[in-house]
């Protein structure tokens, strides 16, 4: 049997000692041979507000450094049987979107050849528009799991159809996605129009409010996501903006009223069961993560999604 990569434990090396990886994990140079690579996409360009989502995935791997090998509260042990390294990121062009996005697919295809998931650290949301693209090529339209305060199914921003508040409607139009193999949950906040939330649902996309999850367990939502995804491809893509600015501060637009972390755990954690193909956590700005808890809480989530991927072993 082949020797499965580790995390090099705080017994080994200090945690806060060494070259920051996702987890303290072997950085590698390319997705051969991985089951799951974990990828930085720096790419902050397609922002609206705060900018600073480029610095995202080098903060989210400094963080990771505290995360150990073994989830307490689900049991999973994906270095059990999963092979898993940091692929480091992908060399994206900082002064054009249309060239970073036709990078990125070509680093997504690459990773894809080799039959490993990715799961990825942005950057800001443009980023998922070019990996679904690529996800859609190897697998046909996925359906999503996607955490946002926000829809991101804007047509245009400032006139642009390539920017973080778009790649659902292209992914939804280009049919990477099936909207009914979609959900969208703790959306909130502010619209251009009353209806914003009106076209991802005419589509066959479920939306779930923020207001829906508020003061409740999302355990009975995930079981009707598990039910109405079914078989067939998941995608999870996480804006950590879905989260609330008490708990995910460092990100460019925060919107009051979000989920709590342990809500956000109960998603992804509620993904399992699903043949979840790839995710990705984005839109961490950490210049505005002046604790650290927004790189933190991402790294965490991050694991959180390994822990669901199939295959992962758990532990009774
Ligand atoms: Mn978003
Ligand atoms: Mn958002």
């Amino acid at each position: 049997m082949k020797k499965l990569n580790q995390p090099i434990g705080g017994n080994d090396m200090p945690r806060f000692g060494g070259i920051a990886t996702m987890m303290r994990l072997p950085h590698v140079p390319n997705a051969k041979d991985l089951d799951v690579a974990f990828v930085g996409v720096p790419f902050d360009i397609g922002t609206s507000n705060r900018s600073g989502a480029r610095f995202g995935p080098r903060q989210i791997r400094s963080e990771s450094c505290l995360i150990r090998p073994y989830n307490m509260a689900t049991r999973a042990a994906p270095f059990d049987s999963l092979q898993v390294a940091d692929i480091g990121d992908v060399a994206i062009n900082t002064f054009n979107i249309d060239k970073s996005m036709a990078i990125i697919e070509s680093a997504y295809d690459d990773i894809l050849a080799q039959n490993c998931k990715p799961l990825t650290m942005g950057g800001d949301h443009t980023i998922a528009l070019p990996i679904l693209r690529s996800i859609a090529r190897k697998y046909g339209p996925v359906g999503i799991v996607h955490v946002d305060a926000h829809a991101d199914i804007n047509d245009t921003m400032f006139g642009e159809r390539i920017a973080h508040g778009t790649p659902f409607r292209r992914a939804i139009e280009e049919k990477l996605v099936d909207p009914k193999r979609m959900v969208q949950i703790g959306l909130r906040a502010t619209g251009y129009a009353a209806d914003d939330f009106d076209w991802p649902r005419e589509q066959g996309v479920r939306v779930v409010p923020a207001e829906d999850c508020w003061y409740k367990s999302l355990k009975p939502l995930m079981s009707e996501v598990r039910e109405q995804l079914g078989v067939g491809p998941v995608y999870i893509t996480f804006d950590i903006d879905g989260l609330d600015p008490a708990y995910a501060a460092g990100t460019g637009t925060p919107e009051i009223g979000g989920l709590t972390i342990h809500q956000g755990l109960e998603i992804i954690r509620g993904c399992r069961g699903l043949e979840v193909v790839g995710g990705d956590l984005v839109e961490v700005a950490p210049a505005y993560d002046t604790t650290g808890n927004t790189a933190l809480t991402a790294a965490n989530l991050l694991f959180e999604m390994l822990c669901v991927f199939p295959g992962v072993k758990y532990r009774v």
